[in-house]
């Protein structure tokens, strides 16, 4: 394993983690552990567990502390893996029980995705996800190459995730910024904060990360 730490992506719905993420596993030696991935994967799976939180992630309100954590700690290894979390943590709560029982005394960062929340409104309701393979797609600005077929896996099913219709979407925005603004404060006050300008194309956004995570 190389000495990079544990990355911890922080910023809006939409605000491009999961998109950064999966370019940052083709370019480093990180993992994804996407918490919303994880209960989407529970729910489409039929579990007890994802039976439970269907219809709060149908809302977009938070599922609770305890079941997202004991999610998380059974799909990771930290002393194996080095890892991108994305979508967690989401509250104040969350961002201590990630330290004192996930990280320990592993060294991780937390980076912020700087970007106005008016114009992520826009962005949501205009990202369609590929069914086939997870690659994400915005019929604003990555539209994929030919209308309603996925560039990577040809799969014809790119499809608007539940929770990105316009009034679930204000909700989480909400949400957002009642729970999880207060966790950059959080990572502030322990020196432990980087931003990037998530407002730029995504090229540009991987140039800085990569920057922030070298430094
Ligand atoms: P995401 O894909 O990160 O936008 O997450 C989709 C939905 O999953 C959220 O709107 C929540 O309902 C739920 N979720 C994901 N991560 C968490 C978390 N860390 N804490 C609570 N709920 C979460």
């Amino acid at each position: 394993m190389s000495n990079r730490p544990q990355l911890i992506l922080l910023g809006a719905p939409g605000s491009g983690k999961g998109t950064q993420a999966a370019k940052l596993v083709e370019e480093l030696t990180y993992q994804h552990i996407s918490t919303g991935d994880l209960l989407r994967n529970e729910v489409a799976s039929g579990s007890e567990l994802g039976n439970r939180v269907k219809a709060i992630m149908d809302s977009g309100d938070l599922v609770d502390d305890g079941t997202v954590l004991e999610l998380l700690q059974k799909n990771c290894d930290l002393a194996n893996s080095q890892y991108i979390f994305d979508g967690f943590p989401r509250n104040e709560v969350q961002a201590k029980a990630l330290d004192e029982h996930v990280l320990k005394d592993v060294a991780s960062t937390a980076i912020y995705f700087d970007i106005d929340l008016g114009v992520l409104e826009q962005r949501i309701v205009n990202r369609r996800v590929c069914k086939g393979c997870g690659e994400i797609y915005n019929l604003l600005f990555k539209k994929p190459q030919s209308d309603g077929v996925c560039d990577k896996c040809g799969s014809t099913d790119l499809q608007l995730r539940k929770d990105d219709n316009p009034e679930t979407v204000k909700n989480r925005l909400k949400i957002y910024k009642e729970s999880t603004e207060p966790v950059l404060k959080y990572y502030e006050g322990q020196g432990r904060l980087s931003r990037v300008d998530a407002s730029k194309g995504s090229e540009e956004v991987l140039k800085e990360l990569i920057n922030v995570i070298n430094n």
